[in-house]
């Protein structure tokens, strides 16, 4: 793994202007594609964003976006991100960045992991940002709280959660809901993904599993509900096929619901 040896820079977010979590209960319900979708978003309203990529176990946000496993430069200041697109309106930090062997992660124990992103939270020169979404592992780990205990020195704004509509995945996210009681952390709002199917032939909407359970939570916990994205084959084969990001979400169903 690259090591930064440069002196921790405690002022690389005071430029930042939001800090935003993603979290979910469980692995493989989009909480990553719906990072890269409000990141996408928020860049078709003019911000500046960020995304840093604290998913050890699964770090598929370079994968999403085609940047690939770029080397990492350091300045003065820390690590420098990587720019997604030449106007640089969208950088990202990833984990996946700096392990030279992708399969390093999962071998790691608790210590080594939330030291290295105390580390990684701190030390990543964002310069001038709108939004800095930070992509989390699944679940409530001792990762969360280093993820947090890091941001806290700046600010976080509060947390997006991300679940599907059947109950399971809802009680994970009752889980979230409490961690960020907890930690004092806002929660401002709910997305329910996977949430029916749209036909790639008629575009009609089925309903696969239940629906409804991300609505039913927000209103059950107060939170707010942002809106649901159904599983959509367009969406899934811009992720695996890497389309030009900018041009690839402007029809999908987050950016409308937060635009
Ligand atoms: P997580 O970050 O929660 O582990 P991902 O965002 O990596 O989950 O999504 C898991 C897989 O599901 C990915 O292959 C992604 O492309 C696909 N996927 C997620 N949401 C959708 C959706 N709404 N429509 C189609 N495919 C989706």
């Amino acid at each position: 793994m690259q090591q930064n040896k440069r002196k921790l820079n405690k002022g690389n977010l005071h430029q930042v202007k939001h800090v935003v979590l993603v979290l979910s209960g469980k692995g493989g319900v989009g909480k990553s594609t719906i990072t890269t979708e409000l990141a996408l978003a928020l860049i078709h309203a003019g911000k500046k964003v960020g995304i840093l990529d604290v998913d050890l176990c699964g770090p598929s946000i370079p994968r999403m976006l085609r940047v690939g496993k770029p080397e990492v430069h350091q300045c003065d200041a820390g690590w420098v991100p990587v720019y997604a697109d030449p106007q640089q309106q969208l950088a990202i930090m990833s984990i996946g960045f700096l392990l030279e062997d992708s399969d390093e992660a999962v071998i790691w124990r608790g210590p080594k992991k939330t030291a290295l992103i105390g580390q990684f939270v701190s030390d990543v020169a964002w310069g001038e940002l709108d939004v800095l979404l930070v992509d989390t592992p699944p679940g409530t780990s001792d990762e969360h709280l280093a993820v947090l205990e890091n941001l806290r020195k700046h600010r976080v704004d509060g947390a997006v959660l991300v679940t599907t509509p059947q109950a399971v995945s809802t009680g994970d996210v009752r889980r979230e809901i409490t961690f960020c009681k907890k930690t004092a952390v806002k929660i401002l709002g709910i997305v329910e993904n996977m949430s029916g199917f749209v036909c790639p032939h008629c575009s009609e909407c089925s309903n696969i599993f239940s629906k409804g359970g991300g609505e039913e939570l927000a209103k059950l916990t107060g939170s707010v509900f942002l809106g649901s994205v159904p599983l959509d084959p367009l969406l899934a084969a811009s992720l695996e096929e890497g389309q030009d990001f900018l041009q690839a979400f402007p029809d999908s169903s987050t950016y409308t619901a937060i635009s």
